[in-house]
Formats: structure tokens, C-alpha cells, sequence
């Protein structure tokens, strides 16, 4: 009987895959819940943030963002006061804990312009 230990086959396929997805998050300064990412900034009217100040005299500083699950609109969409010609606000909380992080501005598409203030991991 000859026992053949000629034919190893070591397959070693270290794949290396990055996993970096959480440090993307941008969470809610409070609660810490996911609110929207990093990948979903967009640019609206050539800027991602943007200096506001409504009616009363309060200035947020906010960022545009695609999308921001993390976020629940409350009360009535309107065109007062809009920060952006043509778009409708509502107000957009976080759904974790209810501070108002924001606004859903909508027209024909919508982006979220949330206040980088209540945020963390924000990048402006
Ligand atoms: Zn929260």
C-alpha cells in the first residue's frame, strides 16, 4: 500500500474585504440612531451645506442629503418661507427620539437638509 502525499492542494485565498460601512453613519447627536450616511451628501444648488435662518431669527446650519432613513417627517408640508425656490419643507425628526434634526425639503424630487449641529460624524 503506497500512501501518495504528493498532491496537496492548499488553496489559501485570503480575501481581504474592507468592511467600513459603519464609521459612515452619520447618527443622531442624542439618541445615536442611524439618521443617514455619508455617501447619500449631495449638493443642492452647488453646495452640500447651507446657512439658513428662518422667521424667527434662528440660523441652523444644514447639510443636503439625499436620503435619511433615520428621519420621520411631521406636520404639514409648506412653501412659506422656503429655503429653496420651488421646494416644500416639512419638518423631519429623528424617529428614535423626536428632536427635530431637520427638514424634507420636496418638488419634483426631495432631499432632507438636516442641522449638522444635531448630528455627529458630519463632515462639512
Ligand atoms: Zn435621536
Amino acid at each position: 500500500m503506497i500512501f501518495d502525499m504528493t498532491s496537496e492542494n492548499e488553496t489559501s485565498s485570503a480575501e481581504q474585504t474592507e468592511q467600513s460601512a459603519d464609521d459612515k453613519s452619520i447618527i443622531c447627536k442624542i439618541c445615536k440612531a442611524a439618521i443617514t450616511r455619508q455617501e447619500d451628501r449631495v449638493s443642492i444648488q452647488g453646495q452640500h451645506c447651507h446657512t439658513c435662518t428662518n422667521p424667527t431669527d434662528i440660523t441652523y446650519t444644514i447639510g443636503c442629503f439625499r436620503a435619511a432613513p433615520g428621519c420621520r417627517q411631521i406636520g404639514p408640508a409648506s412653501f412659506e418661507h422656503t429655503w429653496f425656490q420651488g421646494y416644500q419643507w416639512q419638518s423631519s425628526v429623528c424617529a428614535g427620539c423626536g428632536e427635530h434634526l431637520g427638514w424634507c425639503f420636496n418638488n419634483t424630487e426631495c432631499f432632507y437638509g438636516l442641522i449638522l449641529d444635531r448630528l455627529l460624524s458630519q463632515q462639512c
